[in-house]
């Protein structure tokens, strides 16, 4: 198979071949038609993950099973699914046992490899099917993207007539805007770019507040919100934003800050305030999120790039000048 491969931390990555996967028991392998790039692939592209070159990154999988290994009952050879990050936990655990996310020693595209390559491992536990309908291009950032933003705005608690802000309006915040306003609540886009207005009210924002400085003080003056759903990395950004929470407001954390977050304790206490993290939670979460796309009520905005320029994706990627989403596409 050909494949993007990450020979050296901080290098272009290396399209060349690679030997084909063969299913172990209990898993499988899938053609790749599509695979979004995510800004957590940057992250194993400069070092951040226990990973030893030579690797492949990509965790955003759509594609078709071309090989069961054995015990695989549930999924059929011809079944078109994409993979989520956490594919089988141990199995032993308290999470595990209860049915939850969040084993702390579940199996990912970094034990199996990732999905920058023409074939996918993957265990039969971690695939979903993708509902009639939905391109490949379109279901492959709703496995990552999409359902971490849905995982967020479920954990959020929302109710009915609730007004959702979205900070860091890129790859994941662009989908978080689409799935609240697809559920019927308010939303708003904050942004730092004024040119963005009219893109931000095209993708759902009832109303967009521009950041400057201090983009809790922005949305506090547009009347603020009750979710935050933030994407940023910016750890400024985030304790700013904070203050722009409503009264009993929950701000839900996705991305991965530069640095400590630096909240207020009086703003988090007085106003019964919550910050609360959130990834890929519930696998009702993802399924619901697909259904959205399967029903045209979210549209994932995406880039596409053929395997042997995935190196010009991801340097746009690093530079935010994607508009979302890049997706390589592989031909079939
Ligand atoms: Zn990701
Ligand atoms: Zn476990």
């Amino acid at each position: 198979m050909r494949a993007a491969v990450i020979d050296k931390f901080n290098e272009p990555w290396q399209v060349r071949e690679m030997p084909d996967p063969r299913p172990g028991p209990g898993q499988v392998v899938i053609k790749v038609h599509a695979s979004g790039l995510c800004y957590t692939d940057l992250h194993a592209h400069h070092g951040m993950f226990p990973l030893k070159p030579p690797f492949v990154a990509g965790h955003e999988p759509a594609g078709v099973i071309v090989e069961v290994g054995a015990g695989v009952t549930d999924l059929r050879v011809g079944d078109r699914v994409g993979v989520f990050w956490n594919q089988k936990g141990c199995g032993r655990c308290a999470a595990c046992q209860a049915g939850r996310a969040g084993c702390p020693n579940a199996q990912s595209w970094m034990h199996l490899g990732g999905s920058n390559a023409e074939l996918m491992l993957a265990w039969a536990s971690g695939c979903e099917l993708i509902p009639d309908g939905v391109s490949f291009e379109a279901a492959a950032p709703i496995f990552c993207a999409g359902y971490t933003t849905m995982s967020g705005l479920r954990n959020a608690d929302p109710r009915p007539g609730e007004r959702v802000a979205v900070l860091g309006v890129g790859g994941l915040g662009h989908l978080a805007l689409q799935f609240a306003k697809a559920v019927g609540l308010e939303t708003v886009a904050i942004t730092g770019q004024a040119n963005k207005q009219k893109e931000l009210r095209e993708l759902g924002a009832d109303v967009v507040v521009l950041a400057g400085d201090d983009p809790g003080k922005a949305l506090a003056d547009a009347g603020g919100a009750d979710i935050v759903l933030s994407t940023t990395n910016s750890a400024k950004q985030v304790a700013s934003t904070f203050n722009g929470l409503r009264p009993g407001g929950r701000f839900i954390n996705m991305g991965v800050p530069d640095g400590g977050i630096l909240i207020d304790p009086l703003v988090l206490m007085f106003g019964q305030r919550q910050l609360r993290g959130s990834s890929q939670d519930e696998r009702s979460d993802l399924y619901e999120a697909l259904q959205l796309v399967a029903a045209g009520k979210v549209k994932p905005v995406i880039e596409t790039y053929p395997l042997a320029k995935i190196n010009e994706a991801r340097e746009r990627l690093e530079t935010g000048k994607v508009r979302y989403r890049a997706v390589v596409q592989h031909a079939t």
